[in-house]
C-alpha cells in the first residue's frame, strides 16, 4: 500500500554495489551524448528510485484521449495500469473524451483516482491526435499544475504488460519509437519540407521519437505541448500538416530541446515487430485494432 511504501528509507538499504569497470548494459546505448540516461531493464534499481521520489511525495498524472470509438480501449488500459503502473505512488488518471458515457466505472485504488474530462472531437482522426497537444497545454495550465507534479501522455490503444514506475519520470522525457530503434537518419520519418515548422535537415536529428509516449513536469510538458500546437497553427496558415502529425512536430522540439531522459523500446513496443534479444521486458504494447474500422467514425 502508499503507507507501505512510504515507510521505504534509503538508510540502511542493501543493494549490490554499482560496478565502475562493469556496466550492467553493454549491448544497448544507456545514455546520451547530453549526458541524459536511456532507460533498459538492469541500469537502474526501483527500491532506490521509489525510496528518493517517496521522499519528495510525487503526484503523477497519466494522461488518455479516448474520443470517439477509441472508449473502447480505456477499460483494458486502466486495468492493467492499476497493475503495473507507478504502485504505491499517487497517480491521477486523466482520461479526455467526447463520450463520457462510454467511460466505464473501474474502481482504483486507494492514492489513485480516475478523472474524466470532457473535451470537443475532431473530424479526421490526424486532427483528434494533433489535437492533444493543445489540450495536454491547456489542462496543464489550469488544472494539472495544481494536481500533480509530473505528466505522462500516452496512447490509449495500448495496455500495460509489466511494471512502468519512476525510473521513467525526469523534466523532460520522450520514447524511442519501435519502428526506429535501430534506424540511421536518413531513414527517421522526419518532416522533410523546409516549409513546415517541424522541417529537420537530413544532418540533423539524435532518434526518432514515438508521438505517443512523453512527459515530464508540467511547465516543461507546457513548453512542449505549447511549441508543438503554436507549430501546427503556423503550418495550418501556410496549408501545411507535417508529414506524421504531432509526431513530427514533438521530433522537431526534441532536436533542439533535448529530453533530460530517454526511455527505450520496453515502455512502448508493439508485438508486430516480433521480440529482439535487446527487449527484457515488454512493459507497455499496442492492442492490435483495424485502422478503417476505428478512425475516421
Ligand atoms: N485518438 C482518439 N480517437 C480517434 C483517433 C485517435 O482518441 O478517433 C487518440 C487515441 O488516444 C489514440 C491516439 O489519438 O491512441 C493516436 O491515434 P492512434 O493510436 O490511432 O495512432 P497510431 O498509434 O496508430 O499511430
Ligand atoms: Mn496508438
Amino acid at each position: 500500500s502508499l503507507d507501505q511504501l512510504t515507510e521505504v528509507k534509503l538508510e540502511r538499504m542493501l543493494y549490490p554495489k554499482p560496478e565502475t569497470l562493469n556496466p550492467p548494459r553493454k549491448d544497448v546505448l544507456t545514455i546520451t551524448p547530453w549526458l541524459a540516461p536511456i532507460v533498459w531493464n538492469g541500469t537502474y534499481n526501483i527500491d532506490i528510485l521509489n525510496a528518493q521520489f517517496h521522499q519528495r511525495g510525487v503526484r503523477i498524472g497519466l494522461t488518455v484521449f479516448a474520443i470517439k470509438k477509441y472508449t473502447v480501449f480505456v477499460k483494458t488500459f486502466i486495468e492493467t495500469a492499476e497493475k503495473f503502473f507507478m504502485l504505491g505512488h499517487k497517480v491521477n488518471y486523466y482520461v479526455f473524451t467526447d463520450r463520457a458515457n462510454d467511460i466505464p466505472n473501474i474502481t482504483v485504488a486507494e492514492g489513485r483516482q480516475m478523472v474524466i474530462l470532457n473535451v470537443p472531437s475532431y473530424q479526421r482522426w490526424q486532427e483528434v491526435s494533433m489535437r492533444r497537444m493543445e489540450m495536454i497545454r491547456d489542462f496543464s495550465r489550469q488544472h494539472f499544475i495544481n494536481e500533480v507534479d509530473y505528466l505522462v501522455c500516452v496512447d490509449v490503444d495500448m495496455q500495460f504488460s509489466d511494471e512502468v514506475g519512476v525510473e521513467i519520470l525526469s523534466d523532460v522525457f520522450g520514447t524511442l519509437h519501435p519502428g526506429f530503434y535501430g534506424a540511421g537518419r536518413q531513414a527517421f520519418t522526419y518532416e522533410r519540407r523546409p516549409q513546415s515548422q517541424a522541417y529537420i535537415p537530413s544532418d540533423e536529428g539524435d532518434f526518432y521519437y514515438a508521438g505517443g509516449y512523453f512527459g515530464g513536469t508540467i511547465e516543461e510538458v507546457y513548453k512542449l505541448t505549447n511549441f508543438c500546437h503554436n507549430a501546427m497553427m503556423t503550418d495550418r496558415e501556410n496549408k501545411l500538416e507535417a508529414v506524421w502529425h504531432d509526431e513530427s512536430y514533438l521530433n522537431k522540439y526534441f532536436v533542439y530541446h533535448k529530453p533530460t531522459k530517454i526511455l527505450s523500446i520496453e515502455y512502448l513496443w508493439d508485438n508486430g515487430f516480433g521480440v529482439p534479444d535487446i527487449l527484457k521486458r515488454r512493459r507497455f504494447v499496442a492492442v492490435p485494432k483495424n485502422h478503417n474500422a476505428i478512425r475516421n467514425k
